[in-house]
């Protein structure tokens, strides 16, 4: 698989500091910031710095650091936003996931009852 990088991709942008964010996190390779379409009360995304595409850009190309930077962000975001009673972490991948920005992203959901994970369809 070839993964192509858009370098003008909106979370490319809040990375150079181009588009305003609400950081809930920042760590040496990864930032997390509010989603700017909440779909629960606790709606974070967490990016990679690195230029990923897709999860499985990030897994297959970042280093050993950086993945290990992002699970433990992962991590530090549960223990910061109240994810008790339960969360769910959703990652959409190109057309048939549905992906909107083409910069790797894991969406962060908690504080309500968040129904079945998928439609039947
Ligand atoms: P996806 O469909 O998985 O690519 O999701 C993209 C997400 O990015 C959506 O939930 C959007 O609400 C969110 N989003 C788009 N632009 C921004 C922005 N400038 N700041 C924060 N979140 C954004």
């Amino acid at each position: 698989m070839r993964f192509e990088y858009d370098p003008e991709n909106i979370f490319a942008k809040i990375l150079r500091g181009e588009i305003p964010n609400k950081t809930v996190l920042e760590t040496e390779h990864s930032l997390a910031f509010e989603d700017i379409s909440a779909q629960a009360p606790v709606h974070v995304l967490l990016i990679p710095k690195g230029a990923y595409v897709s999860y499985d850009h990030f897994a297959r190309d970042a280093s050993d650091a950086e993945i290990l930077d992002f699970n433990r962000a992962m991590a530090k975001i549960c223990e910061t936003v109240g994810v008790e009673d339960g969360f769910r972490a959703i990652t959409n991948a190109r057309r048939d996931g549905v992906q909107e920005v083409p910069h790797f992203h894991l969406h962060i959901l908690a504080g309500r009852p968040l129904g079945r994970m998928l439609e039947r369809g």
